[in-house]
């Protein structure tokens, strides 16, 4: 293992964004506001529903409140949008997680949908979609917000940079590459079907890995001194990245675990508690 790299540490990163929580919890607790986050997990998906305990588990860690809603696997859309409209018009509940994949006879889009933009703590929405696209999103997608935290806390510049981005998905690769765009880098964004992948990656001076393929990012195709951001998270605690190889060739790199997933689930605390607040004023 190469030592001399810079390695980048979701958890010290997680707990920078959770500190500074801490007193904004308390200032809403005189108002007598807990800031709430409801999941909705539909089916029975093992890796989806340990996604969900760790979030309720962080937000009881942090003094807030999670709300969990599971439904069977047969839940339709129009229940499954019901179940949602109501977490909306509960005022006690500030943030939304419908967790990703529901079941397939759902009509997903309809679902994410369904989520009042207010309470849209995870960029689902085509409007939060939309407005992170602009640039002025409240909530962008947990994920993709990670990733620019990342890269803000450890003051790697992102501006004139060629970012490649691995993976084009509306949760992940999408928002992310919008992001990485509106901060003024040049963009390359490749999925299943671009051809000379590895070529493109060579190119870039900062590299998102969010393909969901075990160690699918080799060590030479990282350029020398590039920074590597690896939001794979694969069965076995194993990322898109191949970590031990790419670490020879990259400046920084997130590990995986303790990478990019715990400041995703920070960003998704903030999230909530921006909503709180932004629902009390
Ligand atoms: P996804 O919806 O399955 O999207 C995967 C993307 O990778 C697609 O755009 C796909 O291209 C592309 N891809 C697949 N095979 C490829 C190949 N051979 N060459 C180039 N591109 C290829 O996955 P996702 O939801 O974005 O998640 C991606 C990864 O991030 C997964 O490992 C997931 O577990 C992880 N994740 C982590 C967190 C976290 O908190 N750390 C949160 C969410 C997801 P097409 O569009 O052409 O199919």
């Amino acid at each position: 293992m190469v030592t001399d790299k810079l390695i980048l540490n979701g958890n010290q990163v997680a707990e920078s964004i959770k500190e500074a929580l801490v007193e904004r919890i308390q200032q809403l607790s005189h108002k007598g506001i807990v800031p709430c986050l409801a999941t909705v997990l539909v089916g029975e998906n093992p890796a989806s529903a340990t996604y969900v305990r760790m979030k309720g588990n962080a937000c009881k860690r942090l003094g807030m409140q999670s709300i969990r809603i599971d439904l069977p696997e047969a839940t339709t859309t129009k229940e499954l949008v019901a179940a949602i409209q109501q977490l909306n018009d509960d005022p006690g509940v500030h943030g939304i997680l419908l967790q990703h994949p529901v079941p397939a006879h759902i009509d997903e889009r309809a679902a994410f949908d369904a989520i009042r933009i207010e309470k849209d703590v995870d960029g689902v929405t085509t409007l939060g979609y939309a407005q992170n696209a602009f640039g002025f999103a409240k909530f962008p997608s947990c994920t993709p917000a990670a990733i620019m935290a990342i890269l803000a806390y450890y003051n790697l510049p992102i501006k004139g940079k060629h970012a490649v981005v691995i993976g084009r998905s509306p949760i992940l690769g999408k928002p992310v590459s919008a992001m990485l765009l509106n901060q003024d880098a040049t963009v390359t964004t490749c999925h299943s079907r671009t051809t000379h992948l590895e070529d493109l990656v060579r190119l870039g001076d900062i590299v998102v890995a969010a393909v969901g393929k075990p160690n699918f990012v080799k060590g030479d195709w990282i350029k020398p001194g590039a920074v590597v951001l690896d939001a794979g998270y694969n069965e076995g605690n194993i990322g898109d990245v191949d970590f031990e190889a790419c670490v020879e060739n990259a400046y920084a790199i997130t590990p995986v675990p303790a990478g990019v997933g715990p400041v995703t689930i920070a960003t998704l605390l903030k999230h909530t508690v921006d909503a709180a607040e932004l629902l009390s004023e």
